[in-house]
């Protein structure tokens, strides 16, 4: 049985011996243009990647469905294996400006240093000695989302020509939709269903801590979005001659919303984190031991009193939040009038931890509203509805989607941040969850399989942006990292 460390070594004499034909493999990769929306260039990079695959041994194939990017599925499957593992990244890009480049997007060039730090553009080496690590390629998906793919690719090789042999068996996914928001990975998900059963779906996607040292994600947070309006008089009234009588909906809004979160930042809408994945000492402790930058972002965000009562901001993360991302009532500045308008609306949106139902914490503020005495209508409220009742408001709302998060205090997570750290030679930062939304629930709750991340781009990879590069360090420990993964000893 291969042993973990055996394989790290494996791979990292793989890159020294064999780096330049690794990088003019992956250049290859990356000239194939791969902007999501259109189809045949997507096409054309899932069929690359197919082939990549199936050279090396694993049973690979494009799936496909209408008007949809092809979806690469691939299996490695090897004896004994002690448990399977799910490698998921996606080869479609964002769309490239040409005028923000300083290269072309799809003609990758190599620079001796950042562009940011005046690099020189140097050939692709011929050579293999000699690579520097600091050396960063120019590309579009050159960091986000193509890397994974050359990585895990040179980490079969580096195993196979050493003779080791991968311990899990491997599922390959490699999404060609990820940039314009996953439209069709549900439905591939539901078609594919048991083929893609794994242990555990590692996501590849995203960047190491800024710090540098490596990172694994266990989680990201869910999203819904709603909005209220109150309403007021049945039509704007002259506040001089209606004030003191009328009720002003701003008002009546103001009073409602601040009804819901007090000054420490805690929500008071009834039952908000009884559904929450609860905060173990397990997660305190990965907080702990986080690169501590609050203080400093603190300085450079303004915020003289953050909510929390001074808690960390990653333990902030592992609740769900109570947004109000907008206001909209009557008109302020040159604009104002001197009424007392019909109605005021407010637009928010809750950050889900893992745990809570998009539509039932919406739900909660809902029934929230209605616990302050306002009666809750569908369509605007005529001036009957309105007398009738002493307050009216309407909702509306949008749940997306839920949070995930594999439990911090799990074996699978000290597996994972074992196998960083091995690759890496350091520690790994073990981050409980991202704060954003990323819909990684259909791993969850399509195929029952638990999700991290395990992201090796450099901090500052331009991702989504001009310029997007990948610094040779990042790449080369993407390989041992991916050697370092499909050994690990998943225990099925
Ligand atoms: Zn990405």
């Amino acid at each position: 049985m291969t042993n973990q460390i055996d394989a790290i070594a494996a791979a990292q004499s793989h890159r020294a011996a064999n780096g330049a034909a690794v990088l003019a493999e992956f250049v290859e990769l990356l000239a194939l243009p791969n902007v999501s929306r259109n189809l045949d260039d997507v096409a054309a990079v899932a069929d690359r990647i197919v082939g990549m695959l199936q050279r090396r041994g694993v049973t690979a194939r494009a799936e496909s469905q209408p008007g949809a990017a092809p979806l690469v599925v691939g299996h490695l499957t090897v004896p004994n294996a002690t448990g399977t593992i799910g490698i998921y990244a996606h080869y479609d890009g964002q769309p490239v400006d040409q005028p923000d480049w300083s290269v072309e997007p799809f003609k990758p060039s190599l620079f001796d240093a950042p562009l940011t730090e005046g690099g020189v553009e140097i050939p692709f080496p011929i050579a293999d000695d000699g690579i520097d690590p600091e050396w960063r390629i120019y590309a579009r998906s050159s960091a986000d989302d193509k890397a994974p793919v050359m990585a895990v690719c040179a980490a079969i090789d580096a195993l196979s020509k050493a003779g080791l042999s991968p311990t899990n068996n491997v599922v390959f996914m490699f999404e060609g939709e990820e940039e314009i928001g996953s439209p069709h990975l549900a439905a591939y998900l539901h078609r594919l269903g048991d083929e893609l059963a794994a242990d555990i779906w590692l996501i590849c996607d995203g960047p190491v801590h800024q710090t540098r040292r490596p990172q694994v994600v266990f989680g990201v947070r869910g999203i819904s979005e709603m909005e209220i309006t109150v309403h007021g008089p049945a039509r704007p009234l002259h506040s001089g001659h209606y004030g003191n009588w009328a009720r002003n909906p701003n008002l009546e809004l103001a009073r409602l919303l601040t009804s819901m979160k007090d000054a420490d930042g805690t929500v008071l809408i009834e039952g908000f984190y009884e559904s929450t994945q609860p905060i173990t000492e397990a997660d305190r402790a990965a907080v702990a031991a986080l690169p501590d930058d609050d203080e400093s972002l603190r300085h450079e965000l303004g915020l003289g009193d953050p909510e929390g009562r001074g808690e960390a901001l990653a333990l902030r993360l592992l609740l769900p939040s109570l947004n109000i991302r907008g206001l909209d009532g009557g008109a302020v500045g040159e604009r104002a009038a001197n009424v007392i308008p019909v109605a005021a609306r407010a637009s928010l949106d809750i950050r889900l931890a893992s745990g809570n139902d998009p539509q039932h914490m919406m739900e909660l503020v809902a029934a929230h509203v209605r616990r302050h005495g306002w009666h809750l209508v569908d369509a605007d409220p005529d001036a009957a509805m309105l007398a009738a009742h002493p307050r009216v408001a309407s909702i509306s709302m949008k749940a997306n989607y839920p949070g995930v998060r594999l439990p911090t205090d799990s074996a699978l997570a000290a597996l994972l941040v074992g196998a960083a750290s091995a690759a890496a030679g350091e520690p790994a930062v073990a981050v409980p969850t991202f704060g954003g939304s990323v819909p990684l629930h259909h791993f969850t709750t399509i195929l029952g399989a638990p999700i991290a991340i395990t992201p090796f781009a450099n901090h500052d990879n331009n991702q989504h942006a001009a310029d997007e590069n990948i610094r040779i360090a990042n790449l080369w420990y993407g390989v041992d990292l991916m050697a370092s993964l499909l050994t690990m000893p998943v225990n099925h």
